[in-house]
């Protein structure tokens, strides 16, 4: 049967476009639809425009450390919500631009509107009028915010709308405590509010290591934001005044925004699934194989939709697999061991490999080295911010099994880490290279003792 299309792409994030441009460049006729802006998440509303409000937020800091080194501000350096809202928007397009301009020059037709899945050859674009068929599809529509149902929910906004509020709320309070969470409570402190930040565990940042989470939650109460644990909303009442967090431990807190950052689920609903016989797995994503292949035999999902590791360079890695897999006859799928991933909370968390709880439950006896100490760019400023470097080893065989940093340029420092760690190397190895001096990094070569915990230590 002769098929409108090779191939269907639905959703043009990064997971998909990078499937549509790699299908087309290798002759196939392609199509991509969008119901929303080109570029997805990532690029429209998660980390790109996330990273530039990072930006903006840190230079309050950056004057502080500029005063330690002999700067004076004559006056108080102010900050302009509204032109970085602009110029933040006018980059986004441009980026946006550039993905829909390399749809169209690698040959791909995009589409502008809704795609939904009428069986598993064919897809509807309501708004066009049009009905297409396809020999092979692939879903990549990502994933949407979620919001906990509570009294007064409508009152609170998530990351999305967070991108676009008209003015730099004066009180903030952030729910969650997972990425979204800490890096949006670092951009509203850094950018002047107020924030409080509510989570309901013991501590932020659930299956990071013991000592990052503890140690971030640290550095954010100095960089004051106040971050109430254990707790989440009983309700939220608008007010005159504000909107009143009513929290379930008593607690009552009245701020201008309240943004629910409580996880993001993968956007599925109204696609059509059924009917092109796409099942989904116990967590409500579309369920696929190693290859990305779904319970439809020409229907295949990558990225977030299918909610393995949501990270923009992995959808990408799977779009990659997708394409190889089916058009070059070279059966690939994407490892997703040893990702490395990094919070841009404030100061930024790197992480890559098993935490040391972890690595206990997998592997046994593990060494630990852990060194924390005050970066050198603050030391003319008196401030207490403290980095923390973390490597978990195997004991048995040596084998560094996971790299955990918090401070300034961890997500940097951690992508070079990760390389060593991917390759499986030993501790030794790692120590033989030659520290780079004077580096914040460098401590993480010249970490030779054990550590041991100060109680353990004391019971020695
Ligand atoms: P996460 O899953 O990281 O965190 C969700 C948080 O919300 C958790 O702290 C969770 O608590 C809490 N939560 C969930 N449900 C409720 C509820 N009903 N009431 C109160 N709290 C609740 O989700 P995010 O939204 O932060 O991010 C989504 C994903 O996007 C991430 O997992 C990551 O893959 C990706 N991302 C990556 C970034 C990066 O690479 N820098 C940046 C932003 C997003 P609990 O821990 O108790 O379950």
């Amino acid at each position: 049967m002769a098929y409108d299309y090779d191939l269907f792409v639905i959703g043009a994030g990064s997971g998909g476009v990078r499937a549509a441009r790699l299908t087309a460049l290798s002759g196939k006729k392609v199509a991509i639809a969008e119901e929303y802006r080109v570029g997805g998440t990532c690029v429209v509303r998660g980390c790109v425009p996330k990273k530039f409000m990072v930006y903006a937020s840190e230079f309050s800091s950056a004057f502080k450390v500029a005063e330690g080194y002999g700067w004076s501000f004559p006056e108080k350096p102010s900050f302009d919500w509204k032109t970085f809202i602009t110029a933040k928007d006018v980059e986004i397009a441009r980026l946006s631009g550039i993905y829909a301009a390399n749809l169209g020059k690698a040959g791909v037709d995009l589409i502008h509107g809704r795609a939904v899945l009428k069986d598993a050859h064919t897809v509807e674009i309501a708004e066009k009028g049009l009905t297409l068929t396809a020999e092979t599809i692939l879903i990549a529509t990502g994933g949407r915010p979620f919001k906990p149902a509570l009294p007064g929910i409508e009152h609170a906004i998530t990351s999305e709308e967070a991108f676009h509020l008209d003015d730099l709320p004066r009180r903030v309070l952030v729910a969650g405590g997972g990425y979204i969470a800490v890096e949006f409570a670092g951009i509203f402190a850094g950018m002047g509010s107020e924030v409080t930040l509510l989570y309901r565990g013991p501590n932020i940042l659930r299956g990071f290591d013991d000592d990052v989470r503890a140690h971030l939650a640290g550095e954010l109460e100095k960089k004051g934001v106040r971050v109430i644990l254990a707790a989440q909303h009983d309700r939220i009442e608008k007010r005159e005044s504000g909107l009143l967090n009513v929290l379930d431990n008593g607690i009552e807190c009245e701020t201008d925004v309240v943004m629910f950052a409580t996880g993001r689920k993968p956007y599925v609903a109204d696609l059509g699934l059924e009917a092109a016989g796409v099942e989904l797995n116990e967590a409500g994503a579309i369920r696929v194989n190693e290859f990305s292949k779904t319970s439809a035999d020409n229907i295949w999902a990558v990225g977030d939709v299918t909610d393995r590791i949501n990270l923009t360079p992995v959808a990408i890695r799977e779009a990659v697999a997708f394409h190889e897999t089916v058009y070059r006859d070279n059966p690939s799928s994407f490892d997703h061991d040893m990702v490395p991933s990094a919070v841009f909370s404030q100061p930024p968390v790197g992480v890559v490999g098993l935490s040391e709880a972890e690595a206990r439950k997998t592997v046994g006896k593990v060494d630990i080295y852990l060194t924390r100490f005050r970066p050198m760019k603050y030391a003319f400023m008196g401030s207490d911010e403290r980095m923390l470097m973390k490597l978990v080893v195997e004991a048995a065989t040596d084998r560094l099994l996971g790299v955990h940093i918090v401070g300034p340029d961890a997500p940097e420092m951690i992508q070079l880490a990760a390389i060593a760690v991917k390759a499986g190397i030993t501790k030794k190895q790692w120590d033989s290279t030659c520290a780079l001096h004077p580096t914040a990094a460098e401590e993480l070569v010249t970490l030779r003792d054990k550590y041991i915990e100060p109680e353990l230590q004391a019971a020695e």
